[in-house]
């Protein structure tokens, strides 16, 4: 049989079903892979190997017993470390929350593990998913696999590069402000966001309530639709989760195309600061829409140049609120704690030792933002930006029915490049921001590779909320055909492995 770690999870999942590969096999194939290479890589912060195993060999005794198993049973996939899960560490890439152990399950978990999707273990991340290079995990970065040197994105760069790295064929990211899409777009994978309330927060470790949404990652379409449908729909432990029927998003995935359809290409999305072999790549995949019968029209988005400063007020300020929670009495690390100091001092020395320097930033940030006298000048003004992105998202969706834009300006950068530099690192998210900023759905997926470094580009695609069948739709019919024209998937080995 094949390496069975280069097969897609629908071939995974139908291997294990027609019995052709137990899970058992397929999740050492997986567990091996991750031994082999991840010393390299570092996607995970944790593997769980007696976890993943025994949850194989429950899927095996199922189909043993005659059960029919779901779409997804007994494939391997890679968990973003900032969901709960009850018994294994939950770090978010942090060192405030170093050994603690969740005693629950996060919706999405309970979910994997009811469908049988077998979780490999935890993988690394920007604390809190602050950042957009995984250089901001307390744990050390993690390295891209197209080229060792460089970012695989983030915040979950550990997701991403355990796709790349043929560790693992599903993963889940969460995305704030683009921390699946751009991770995806350098690592020639593909990443959803869905719409803002698609998938369940219960359990997410929270950064910015109103920005967060959980979503699927994979190495094809079809693979994140597959995912999608079995973490999706509405969860009565999160205020915000959407009580409506999830949209179909596997049949759109299995019936690509766009005959027919409007594309809107967002204007605003190039110019200075991005890499010309992005554009080029980004310009064919325009004319391929059109090969394939899209009609496409130019459309504007005036307010998307004062997203990623609204975006920086908001994340901020809600990131200020959710991190008091961190106080060295409920959670993981305390320092200080010898009986001659107060709880204020345990709190103060705990957080000193437990936040990186990008997470105290944002907290500082976020408490100015909101403190009185400032409040209507900028957490005020920037919600007010929020409406306007949310209109020009209205605007553009009466005449289109999906708009496309490059997903990041450049290819992946080399590690350390942009550490020291916040603004660059937050430039890495421009063509992201809006969606989360208005909540609705879209999705990355590779166009090629850039001329000038050979490095993956993404697509992004992006549909009105509750519409995310659409991106599966778009995107399955435009990965058919770059790989008929490539004649290969854009991951056939690993370049840095
Ligand atoms: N890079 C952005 C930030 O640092 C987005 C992160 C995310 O989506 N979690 O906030």
């Amino acid at each position: 049989m094949a390496d069975l770690t280069r097969l897609t999870a629908a071939e995974l999942a139908a291997a294990v079903a027609d019995g052709t590969a137990s899970s058992v096999e397929v999740t050492e194939a997986h567990l091996a892979r991750v031994e082999e290479v991840d010393e390299k890589v570092h996607a995970f912060l944790h593997v769980d190997r007696e976890g993943a195993l025994a949850q194989a060999r429950a899927v095996d005794e199922r189909r043993a017993a005659g059960e029919r198993l779901g779409p997804l049973a007994g494939v391997p996939l890679a968990l973003k470390d900032i969901f709960t899960t009850e018994g294994v560490p939950t770090t978010v890439g942090s060192k405030i929350l170093e050994g603690w152990v969740p005693p629950y399950d996060a919706t999405v978990t309970r979910r994997l593990k009811e469908a049988g999707v077998v979780i490999l273990g935890k993988t690394n991340m920007d604390e809190f998913a602050m950042g957009s290079s995984t250089e901001n995990s307390a744990y050390g970065p993690t390295g891209n696999p197209w080229d060792l040197t460089r970012i695989p994105g983030g915040s979950g760069g550990g997701s991403s590069a355990s796709l790349a790295s043929f560790q693992a064929p599903l993963a889940i990211g969460t995305d704030t402000g683009g921390s699946i899409r751009q991770p995806a777009a350098v690592t020639g994978t593909v990443g959803v966001k869905p719409t803002y309330g698609g998938v369940s927060r219960y359990g997410m470790v929270a950064f910015s309530s109103s920005l967060d949404q959980g979503g699927p990652c994979a190495r094809t379409v079809l693979d994140a639709a597959l995912l999608h449908e079995v973490i999706a729909g509405h969860d009565p432990l999160d205020s915000t989760s959407i009580d409506a029927p999830v949209p179909d998003v596997v049949a759109a995935a299995r019936n690509g195309s766009v005959e027919g359809m409007r594309v809107g290409v967002v204007r605003e999305f190039r110019g200075e600061g991005y890499q010309p072999g992005v554009i080029r790549r980004f310009d064919e995949s325009v004319e391929l829409l059109r090969e394939l019968g899209a009609e496409v029209v130019e459309v504007s988005c005036p307010s998307f140049d004062l997203a990623l400063a609204a975006y920086y007020l908001i994340a901020p300020s809600e990131c200020s609120s959710n991190l008091a929670r961190f106080d060295a009495m409920r959670y993981g690390l305390r320092i200080g704690d010898d009986g001659t100091r107060s709880a204020e001092e345990v709190t103060s020395l705990t957080r000193e030792a437990g936040f990186g320097a990008e997470v105290k930033r944002r907290v500082m940030l976020g408490t100015y933002a909101l403190s009185s006298g400032y409040y209507d000048a900028y957490y005020g003004s920037a919600q007010k930006v929020r409406t306007l992105v949310s209109r020009d998202f209205e605007r553009a969706f009466a005449d289109v029915d999906v708009l496309v834009s490059p997903t990041t300006p450049t290819t992946a950068f080399p590690i350390g490049e942009r550490a020291d530099d916040p603004m660059a690192m937050y430039r890495a998210d421009l063509c992201t921001i809006p969606v989360n900023l208005a909540g609705n759905a879209a999705m990355s997926l590779p166009c090629g590779l850039a001329d000038e470094d050979g490095l993956p580009v993404g697509l992004q695609i992006i549909a009105p909320a509750m519409a995310d069948d659409r991106l599966y739709r778009v995107g399955s019919a435009v990965e058919a055909a770059f790989q008929a024209r490539w004649g290969h998937p854009i991951i056939e080995e690993v370049p840095a492995l």
